[in-house]
This record gives C-alpha cells, structure tokens and sequence, in this order.
C-alpha cells in the first residue's frame, strides 16, 4: 500500500523537527529514509505508526487519511532500534502477543507464527526467552511480530544499530529477501549510507526536517542535488 506524507510538521518545545516534509513511498518499495542522528527519522516513523501526532499535516495510507486512526487501526508493523521484545515471553508467545488480541483459533496462531518464524529462520527458538538470543536473533523475533499482523507497512528504524557486526550483513541480506518475498511496502530509516544503498529501491534524504532529495542509490550517490546530499553521501560534484 502507498504511503503519502502531506506537509508534516512537528516541534518538540519550540524545537522544529520536521518542517512541512513531503514524502511519496509506493506500494511493495523499500524506501531507505537517510539522515544523519537528531534528524527527526524516528519522530517520523512515530508520526506514520500513530504514536505521535504531527503538529500539522496529512498522512495517507493507500489514498485514506488516517491522522485520527490509532496506531492499531493503520495495518503498520513496527521495528524498533533496541528490539523492544517482552522479556518475560518465550519467542513463539512474543510473536504470537499481537495475533491473540483478534480473534483467532489456536490453530490460526500457531500455523502463523510458525510460517512467520520460519521465514526470519527462528523456527528452532522458539521456547527460549529473549535473554537466551543474540542482538540479531533478537531483532529477528521483533521482524517476526510485526509481519504476523500481516501488516499494510513495514517500518524498521535503524535495526542493524544493535545488531553486532558479524550478524549484521546476514541480516541485511535477510531483510531484503523477506521484503522481496512478501512485496510489502517498507520504510527503513538509517544513518548508514551502506545500508541505503544495498537495500533501497529508493533513498529520500532528511535534512533540517525536509526531505532534500528522493531518487534510487545510484542518483543519489552520483547526482546529488543540493550541497547537503553531497557531502553527506560523500560524493564529490
Ligand atoms: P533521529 O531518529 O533522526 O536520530 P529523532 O526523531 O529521535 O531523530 O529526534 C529528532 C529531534 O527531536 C532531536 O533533537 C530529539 O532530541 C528531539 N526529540 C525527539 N523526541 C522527542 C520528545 N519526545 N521530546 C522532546 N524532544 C524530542
Ligand atoms: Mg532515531
């Protein structure tokens, strides 16, 4: 489904954060949101899930404005930076925690949550606690509940941040597959130019609360279009 972000603007205090941003993400793209930190990436990924109101602006999701719908009445799936899992549920009932609040038979859930921790490769985990995973299996249990919902949107902020090096690449490469396969529409916002360029369909750049520029990598990186994108994306025209 697309994503149409009209004229978005939000403070916090009298701090400007995003200032009438206009964004257009289409339907099954991976759209990497780049910026450096301090930006507004994570106030705006908020602002599409619902949990913070913009100050101003519309937001519209397969052509319905849903700035008065709740955050579980907008078909988003969110992942979260620090991967926000339960602590006291196993993997299979962290997975399963958003599925039990629809009505749903037992057989529903469990053929669900397993196709889904299936595809994130988790399958074998499933009755271990969060404390037993690594950062990457971690985040991959959180990519696993937010695509049991069978969400409209995907939105991943920054989650290789906390995922260390060595599972990181692998995850990447999984994240992008599962994208492919599933053909979900996806925002992913990153300050990690490496990660815009293997995963995007297209980057839009953040800069002082705006969007500078929205293209595929390649333009991005060797048509930069206002001095900002080029010295963050370290181009040299
Ligand atoms: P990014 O994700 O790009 O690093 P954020 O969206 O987290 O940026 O933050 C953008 C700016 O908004 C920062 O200056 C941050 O301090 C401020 N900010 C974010 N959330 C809040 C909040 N709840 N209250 C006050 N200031 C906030
Ligand atoms: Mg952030």
């Amino acid at each position: 489904m697309s994503v149409i972000l009209e004229n978005i603007t939000k403070s916090f205090n009298k701090q400007k954060v995003l200032d009438n941003l206009n964004l257009e993400v289409k339907k099954g793209e991976f759209h990497v949101i780049l910026g450096p930190s301090g930006e507004g990436k994570s106030t705006l990924l908020s602002i599409i899930s619902g949990l913070i109101k913009p100050d101003a602006g519309k937001i519209l999701i397969d052509g319905d404005i849903v700035n008065d719908l709740p955050p579980q009445k907008r078909g988003i799936g969110f992942v979260f930076q620090d991967f926000a899992l339960f602590p006291h549920l196993t993997v299979f009932e962290n997975v399963a925690y958003g599925l039990k609040i629809r009505s749903l038979s037992n057989k529903e859930i469990e053929d669900k949550v397993t196709f889904y921790l299936e595809m994130v490769g988790l399958e074998k985990h499933k009755d271990k606690f969060p404390s037993e995973l690594s950062g990457g299996q971690k985040q991959r249990v959180a990519l696993a509940r937010a695509l049991v919902i069978e969400p409209k949107v995907l939105l991943l902020d920054e989650p290789l941040s906390h995922v260390d090096a060595w599972q990181r690449e692998k995850l990447r490469e999984d994240l992008k597959t599962i994208q492919q396969k599933t053909g979900i529409t996806t925002i992913y916002v990153t300050h990690d130019r490496l990660e815009a360029i293997l995963l995007a369909d297209k980057v839009s750049v953040l800069h002082q609360g705006r969007i500078e520029q929205t293209e595929p990598p390649k333009e991005i990186f060797y048509q930069p279009k206002t001095s900002f994108v080029a010295r963050f994306v370290g181009a040299t025209n």
